[in-house]
């Protein structure tokens, strides 16, 4: 069988950097990876092929003789024997990490191969996510919250072991407490030696002979936990979900605990819609008040306050109560209050109010004459009121 060039295989030219080689073949492996094309026997021809043509074009020593002698030069020592090449664990063994959480079986064990060996125990707990409910009033003061969550919680028995007694805890035989064992394998480029999890104690270097009895030696308790949680002032819903460390599940054997995310909901608030750090506010008066004069309460976070209504008010007209409004998250500021005057318009009139409004129509005051100023900077923010 005559065999593919291999910058063909990958799509490169022969000028490629190593980069794009690797990119190249990441995107070919993907493309043909096993858990992606179940039992396709061409796909995974592909997939050995790539692999191929990646272990000699990614090594500058065999790239050189592959350049100057082609497939005859991959033959003899160090290079391809010929044959068989690659076996599809050889590839996740070498060049498993290049593929990323591609969600491989593989993964979890070829993704821990070299470097610094941590010892798993369990796996890690899976993270949570709860919603909290909050007023703006809570927003305005920051607030604790005591939450009710159900999760898996480390087992108290016996800490997460599973063990029933630290006498029962001994190290592993299989591994001598290692939590790896060495393989030797034959590969097309000779025996290679490499390590993987020991199969009798998962990695963890520990064998279990007698299980705690609260937990039946999963390390872990289904119930609910009641979390304390201090949420600052000014955060706002659907920005972010806040994490919360180790507050999560915990995982099975003392694997670590995941995380919960709190996700802020903020309620509907009678008198204020929140616009970033502002409070908008609608305030409504009569028509009388409105070109009389007069002064009101208006409610704010943090209480009532008086509120001037000059004489000869627009509606619409939006006055900012500096600092009324709530703090940013980082508290460096305050937003404001912002409240638009609104004139309410009558709906029904009695006989004696619609005499003296019939006096006032045709009096020359009551001739509109807008004032520009105001109405282009109502048009500025009304959208907010919206
Ligand atoms: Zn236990
Ligand atoms: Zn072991």
């Amino acid at each position: 069988m005559s065999k593919r060039d291999y910058y063909e295989i990958l799509g490169v030219d022969k000028s490629a950097s190593k980069d794009e080689i690797k990119k190249a073949y990441r995107k070919t492996a993907m493309k043909y990876h096993p858990d992606r094309n179940p039992d396709d026997k061409a796909a995974e021809d592909k997939f050995k092929e790539a692999a191929e043509a990646y272990d000699v074009l990614s090594n500058d020593d065999k790239r050189a003789r592959y350049d100057r002698f082609g497939h005859a030069g991959m033959s003899g020592p160090g290079g391809f024997s010929g044959g068989g090449g690659f076996t599809v664990e050889d590839i996740f063994s070498q060049f498993g990490d290049l593929f990323g959480g591609g969600g491989s079986p593989f993964d979890s064990i070829f993704g821990r191969q070299g470097g610094a060996r941590q010892r798993p125990r369990g796996e890690r707990g899976s993270n949570l996510r709860i919603k909290v409910k909050l007023t703006l009033e809570d927003i305005y003061e920051g607030v604790t919250k005591k939450i009710k969550v159900k999760k898996y919680n480390t087992c108290e028995t016996c800490s997460g072991s599973g063990a029933k007694d630290s006498k029962s805890v001994k190290s592993c035989a299989t591994c001598g407490g290692g939590g790896y064992v060495r393989q030797i394998m034959n590969t097309p480029f000779g025996r290679m030696q490499s390590t993987v999890n020991c199969p009798k104690c998962s990695g963890s270097g520990q064998v279990v002979t007698d299980h705690c009895k609260t937990c039946k030696g999963d390390g872990r308790t289904y119930g609910e936990e009641t979390i304390s949680i201090q949420i600052p002032a000014g955060v706002e819903e659907g920005l972010q979900d806040y994490p919360i460390r180790n507050k999560g599940n915990a995982g099975k054997k003392g694997g670590g605990t995941g995380d919960l995310y709190i996700h802020i909901e903020e309620l509907p608030h009678e008198h204020f819609k929140r616009h970033d750090t502002d409070l908008l506010y609608k305030l409504h008066v009569n028509f009388a008040d409105a070109a009389l004069g007069t002064t009101v309460t208006v409610p704010t976070i943090t209480g009532k306050v008086k509120f001037e209504v000059p004489a000869g008010t627009q509606s619409g007209k939006i006055v900012r109560l500096k600092g009324k409004g709530l703090p940013d998250v980082q508290g460096y500021s305050k937003g404001d209050q912002i409240v638009q005057i609104n004139v309410w318009t009558p709906k029904k009139l009695g006989n004696d109010e619609k005499k003296i409004l019939e006096k006032l129509r045709d009096s020359p005051n009551f001739n509109p004459q807008p004032e520009k100023e105001e109405k282009s900077f109502f048009s500025k923010v009304k959208d907010k009121f919206s």
